[in-house]
């Protein structure tokens, strides 16, 4: 396939990131692998549908030789000091920060975002080495008396040890550096296979931790159109002991089910279908201003998005009246243009996804305010979309959207508003307005997600524990949380 490598932008006087890293092959043991006569998967820019570059087909034998990798440097990693994995940590920090530009515009050429969401996604991204660079350090044990005053318990904990983290492409690098390195920051090493849609950020930032002093084998980094059967393979390998998943609730389970045939240790950040609550009393600048966030980070590709918008009656009409105003006046275009606020979908079908969640809830009686129709054009692209009145048997009520369509309906009294948000298997996060502070923390309390903003649109930190309830997942990443899911318990009952 005869492709023109991605140019990207200089941010600093270091080395450049490598757009075309992905291209040279696997990273496996700190070795660029690409076997001769290997199929490739193309990375296709969605701005224009166009090929940016490809990346080998990983076989299962090539999983078997990252695991094998893993296990390789998993002794020595572990062996080293926690001093000295923090301070591996805080330079892939360094690197990444000093490079925004360059991954930004990357990320924003594979996944299509614009660039000031890349930016946003890469200093989130990175920030999750610097808080992991620090919890490296904290990891603490305990040594207690027992009950019976007969003995003491010992508690040590240790890295889990190989995990193999897949990870989505909506956020090409955060979701990755998210399970990386608290991964590290506990002495375990890995395996990562990112999304085929958009593995070239994986593999500039593999080489970007090779630069900081990340050992051969300790990150190993492989794509694969047979997820299925790769994964398999590497789950069922006895050194296995963590599978850390970002997906889909339907991959999830898939996985699961995989995991406990080997009964592997589970973190899994699954789908979501966020309400976002607007109560009368709410600040009407502060709720469309959260809404847009909620909205229409990552043109509405995250799990976090707010799927359904639930507004109270004095307020109903006024916040569609300005929500409309800001969508309408969003400019789309490829993610790379400085200019862009809505960048494309990630592929022709997730834009038929949304075309069909469109027509299913007009087709049931809700009013189009804004968008609603596909553009003519290369790219694929969803113009900024508001419905009104969308009602609650619509498929895009119980589905993630995942795009730029925001779903306005109704809603009356308080229990009617959270009988509404937890009419749903998902539980990842929620939103509510109101400057009835009692009242936000009750009905924070009283839906069933695993995250809630109150009046804020945004509640990803890496110092807070994200992850959901129900269908949304299992574990916490970010904040204290994050590490643990890599440490296991050593009790050792003592007499002294
Ligand atoms: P997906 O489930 O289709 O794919 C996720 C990853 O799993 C990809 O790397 C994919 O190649 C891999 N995969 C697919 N089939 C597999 C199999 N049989 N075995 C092993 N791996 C397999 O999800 P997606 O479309 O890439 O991402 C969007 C989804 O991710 C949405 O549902 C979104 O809500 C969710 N998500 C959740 C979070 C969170 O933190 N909870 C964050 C981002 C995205």
């Amino acid at each position: 396939m005869n492709i023109a490598t991605p140019t990207l932008p200089a941010s600093s006087a270091l080395p450049a990131i490598d757009p075309a890293a992905g291209a040279r092959g696997l990273y496996i043991g700190g070795h660029w692998v690409r076997p001769a006569g290997r199929q490739s998967i193309p990375v296709v820019d969605p701005s224009s549908g166009a090929v940016l570059a490809d990346v080998p087909d990983a076989t299962i034998e090539d999983a078997k030789a990252a695991v094998d990798a893993a296990a390789a440097a998993a002794r020595g990693w572990r062996a080293t000091p926690p001093r000295r994995r923090s301070e591996i940590l805080s330079r892939c920090f360094e690197l990444m920060t000093a490079r925004t530009e360059e991954l930004a515009h990357l990320i924003s050429l594979e996944n299509g975002k614009a660039l000031r969401d890349a930016r946003g996604e890469v200093a989130y991204a990175a920030e999750f080495f610097r808080w992991n660079a620090e919890e490296a350090v904290r990891i603490r044990g305990e040594f207690t008396l027992s009950p019976t005053g007969a003995n003491h318990i010992v508690v040590d904990y240790e890295p889990i040890g190989i995990c193999v983290l897949i990870t989505p492409w909506n956020f090409p690098a955060a979701m990755a550096t998210r399970k990386i390195a608290p991964a590290l920051a506990a002495g375990c090493t890995v395996v990562l296979k990112p999304a085929s849609e958009t593995p070239l950020t994986a593999y500039a930032l593999a080489a970007l931790y090779e630069e900081a002093g990340v050992p051969p084998g300790v990150v190993n980094v492989l794509t694969t159109t047979t997820p299925g059967p790769v994964t398999a393979a590497m789950l069922a390998d006895p050194r296995v002991r963590k599978l850390s998943f970002t997906g889909s609730t339907q991959i999830g389970r898939v996985l699961l089910a995989e995991a406990a045939r080997h009964v592997l240790s589970c973190s899994m950040e699954l789908g979501g279908n966020a309400p976002l609550i607007v109560f009368d009393d709410a600040d009407l600048d502060v709720a469309v201003e959260g809404a847009m966030l909620a909205k229409m980070r990552n043109a509405g590709e995250a799990c976090t998005a707010a799927n359904r918008i639930y507004a109270q009656a004095g307020i109903y009409d006024r916040f569609a009246e300005a929500l409309t105003a800001r969508m309408s006046a969003l400019k789309v275009g490829p993610g790379t243009d400085a200019s862009t606020e809505c960048g494309p979908m990630i592929t022709p079908a997730a834009v038929g996804k949304i075309e069909r969640l469109v027509d299913d809830a007009v087709s049931r009686g809700a009013t189009l305010l804004c968008g609603g129709r596909r553009p003519e054009g290369a790219g694929f692209f969803y113009p900024p979309t508001v419905l009104s009145k969308v009602p609650h048997d619509a498929a895009m009520a119980h589905e993630e959207i995942f795009g730029p369509v925001a779903a306005l309906a109704r809603f009356e009294t308080e229990d009617e508003a959270v009988a509404f948000a937890n009419a749903t298997e998902y539980g990842l996060a929620a939103y509510v307005f109101t400057q009835d502070l009692a009242r936000g923390l009750r009905v924070a309390r009283r839906i069933d997600t695993g995250m809630v903003g109150l009046n804020r649109g945004l509640v990803s930190d890496p110092a807070a524990p994200f992850g959901g309830t129900k269908q949304s997942g299992l574990g916490r990443e970010g904040g204290a949380h994050g590490v643990l899911e890599f440490l296991e318990a050593k009790y050792i009952a003592t007499r002294l």
